[in-house]
């Protein structure tokens, strides 16, 4: 019998002082959720799943309740699921009636012979197999509304470059992470039975395009889960991570000998030399070995095994 791990991320950014405490006990009360399962023999696809949900459900991440809002004003959530023993996986995007955009990940990864739903057809899955559709506005919070005309009103003032598709519209030369909020958050897990499983959900980004999909929920770029080489969950500006199928990346090379600490750092060691993109990753394989790594000025993270708790926010030099 294995010992189990869970290891999570609640985002890679220029977090504020202010915003550390908050983000912390939100990766505690993932952490606590997940694990209990953990130690009682659930699989490692139940507490990623519980995982994800708790930090959904929390204000401070930007997935679920609390998300960045789109350019007109709505929350649109993405979420991918997958069980790295049998490759069985659930993704659903552009999802807006949907309080845990990761169960509904986990009904498509149970009972669909389909990997990945969409915007209505997502939300009727989810209420047919027994999700309440709620209403956007639930999703909502002032804190958001205030973002989202803040950096409108950049916009209108010159303030932010639009013609670069890249962070939020800024300009890569410019990019001013502190403006860059990634709190999209995810877990990977190790259960008793050996097995590992991965799940990412998110809001995506500030002032996004209605129907724009990030990473997260598209498999191998923010997200995978292989018995046979790694469990992996990104956080980030998405579309690079998206071109470079980072994911992917990252376990094949945790298949071909690399240690996951090593796959991760050459990950976003590349992410960065290639399209100079900003993000975090967490990693783990079948034996319990992790890895962590980020580019951000920080990120923020739990990692729980029998030893014990670990919580940070880990800062770059
Ligand atoms: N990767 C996410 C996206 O591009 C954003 C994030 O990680 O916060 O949608």
């Amino acid at each position: 019998m294995n010992s189990p791990i869970l290891l999570i991320h609640g985002g890679a950014w220029a977090m504020p002082d202010d915003a550390i405490a908050a983000h912390e006990a939100g990766i505690a009360n993932a952490l606590a959720a997940g694990y209990a399962l953990l130690e009682r023999g659930a699989s490692a696809v139940d507490a990623v799943e519980a995982a994800v949900a708790v930090m959904e459900d929390d204000e401070a991440f930007d997935a679920g309740r609390g998300s960045f809002l789109t350019r007109d004003g709505r929350v649109q959530l993405d979420a991918l699921l997958m069980n790295g023993a049998n490759l069985r996986t659930g993704g659903v995007a552009c999802v807006e009636r949907l309080k845990n955009p990761i169960c509904a990940a986990r009904l498509v990864l149970d009972h669909s012979p389909h990997v990945y739903f969409v915007g209505t057809g997502a939300e009727r899955f989810a209420m047919q197999h027994g999700m309440a559709l709620i209403d956007n506005t639930e999703l909502i919070v002032p804190r958001e509304r205030e973002r989202l005309m803040a950096f409108q009103e950049a916009e209108l003032e010159g303030a932010v470059d639009t013609t670069f598709s890249g962070p939020v519209g800024l300009d890569k030369e410019k990019e001013d992470v502190t403006l860059l909020s990634h709190d999209t958050v995810g877990a990977v897990a190790l259960d008793q039975h050996g097995h590992i499983a991965a799940g990412t959900s998110t809001g995506g980004t500030l002032s996004k395009a209605p129907g724009r999909v990030g990473d997260s929920s598209l498999i191998g770029c923010g997200c995978y889960a292989d018995d046979e080489s790694a469990a992996v969950s990104l956080t980030g500006w998405g579309e690079p991570i998206m071109k470079l199928v980072l994911g992917k990346w990252a376990v094949d090379r945790v298949a071909a000998g690399a240690t996951p600490a090593e796959a991760a750092q050459a990950a976003i060691d590349y992410l960065y030399a290639r399209l100079g993109g900003h993000g975090g990753m967490i990693l783990l394989d079948r034996n319990g070995r992790v890895g962590l790594a980020h580019n951000t000025p920080r990120m923020a993270w739990g990692l729980q095994t029998a030893d014990g708790v670990q919580l940070g926010v880990t800062r770059n030099p």
